[in-house]
């Protein structure tokens, strides 16, 4: 088993890039083996040969570095990985009961809205919408007594507006909710959510943490294992909504560069996001750690060392200029997902579909660690390209 953090002073950066210091204690090898058994020995007793493994659909030891990476990187007590990002976030809401009202974004990582809606209405779940963008807009949903998860995204997809988690958990708590923060954007380098008192964090793994878009995967982090969480636990083990061991093996290994490849990738976005910003063919440039963003403050005071790697811009145009723009790009790859060591660029409200929240003109970036420079000139080259209209 790794060194749990309570046993080092040492810096994250360190643990991190050292898988927690892990070599195996029979072999010394550097790297933990990949366990691709389903089932575990008992003895002549039939007692389990080791008490912690029964069968995978449950628990794997393969998953124990990843997950002792993860809760270190969120200062939790314990993370539990998913077979997906989706698998970890409708782990939290299924773990509620019949008729229990939530707090959810309005506009938020699409796959999650879409589920909500469906689940609303098929689980009776009460769900109730807020709009990021308004102040009060949380406080309102939230119902003293009765809601029992407030969720935020921050910055939340795709407009990457800022949610205050200190002050969103405070009004959580003051109702008797947790609080859970999809915090796949801003990362475990630069936002720990449950040092700001939220209870839950949520990551699609498939993201920054893996960071090469070969792994789908999704984790959950908790600051106690109260009862919501052992509900959590219990499911994934009864429903089996876990990653296979080579998935987990590979996340442990892209975890030991997440802080160099998401320090490189953000700073990259900050130099786009400013380079375009005013520029006479983009309407709007959407990204937190512009001083221009209406989230700056927050974004400032709850993200450190970088605002994240994920920024949009709104051309001057319509829905079709947008992917006339996406279509000349070179160096960006076409493609949906973020996190990963290369750029990518969508047309967002095209991926999302018809009843998609997103203006027309929005391309989301996912800025990945290549040059900057290349970066720039691939969009200056293809905004060029393209006859722009005022909308
Ligand atoms: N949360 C956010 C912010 C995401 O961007 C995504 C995927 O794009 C998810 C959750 C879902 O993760 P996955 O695709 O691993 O299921």
């Amino acid at each position: 088993m790794p060194e749990t953090k309570s046993q080092s002073r040492l810096a994250a950066e360190t643990r991190i890039a050292q898988g927690l210091h892990y070599s195996d204690p029979e072999t010394g090898a550097v790297m933990p083996p990949i366990h691709p058994a389903t089932t575990f020995a008992r003895d002549r007793e039939h007692e389990l040969v080791n008490p912690a493994h029964s069968y995978t659909r449950a628990d794997n030891p393969t998953y124990a570095l990843a997950e002792a990476m993860i809760a270190e990187l969120e200062l939790a007590e314990q993370a539990l990985l998913f077979s997906s990002g989706m698998a970890a976030a409708t782990a939290v809401f299924r773990a509620l009961k019949h008729g229990d009202h939530v707090v959810v974004p309005e506009v938020m990582y699409w796959g999650l809205r879409h589920w909500l809606n469906a689940f609303e209405h098929d689980w009776g779940l009460q769900v109730s919408r807020f709009d990021a963008r308004q102040p009060d807009s949380l406080a309102q949903a939230i119902r003293a007594g009765e809601t029992r998860i407030v969720w935020i995204e921050t910055p939340c997809n795709p407009l990457w507006d800022v949610t205050d988690i200190r002050a969103a958990a405070e009004l959580a708590h003051a109702a008797g909710a947790q609080l859970a923060v999809d915090s796949t954007v801003a990362t475990p380098v630069h936002t720990q959510p449950l040092a700001l008192g939220a209870d839950i964090v949520m990551h699609s793994a498939t993201k920054s943490l893996n960071g090469h878009s070969d792994v789908l995967a999704g984790a959950l982090a908790c600051r106690q294992r109260n009862a919501l969480w052992q509900r959590i636990v219990r499911q994934r083990g009864e429903d089996g909504a876990i990653p296979s061991a080579f998935d987990a093996w590979l996340l442990q290994r892209g975890l030991r560069t997440l802080f160099v490849r998401v320090r490189e990738a953000s700073a990259n976005a900050a130099r786009i996001a400013s380079h375009f910003e005013g520029h006479p063919k983009v309407a709007q440039v959407l990204y937190p750690g512009l001083p221009s963003s209406a989230g700056y403050e927050i974004a400032c005071a709850q993200m450190q060392g970088g605002f994240g790697a994920m920024l949009s811009l709104c051309v001057h145009g319509d829905r079709r200029t947008a992917i006339a723009v996406a279509g000349r790009c070179n160096v960006f790859t076409r493609a949906t997902s973020l996190g990963g060591v290369e750029s990518l660029v969508e047309h967002r409200a095209s991926i999302e579909g018809e009843d998609s929240p997103v203006p027309g003109n929005l391309l989301r970036f996912s800025i990945g660690i290549e040059r900057v420079d290349d970066l720039i000139a691939d969009i200056e080259q293809a905004l060029q390209a393209v006859e722009l209209t005022d909308t």
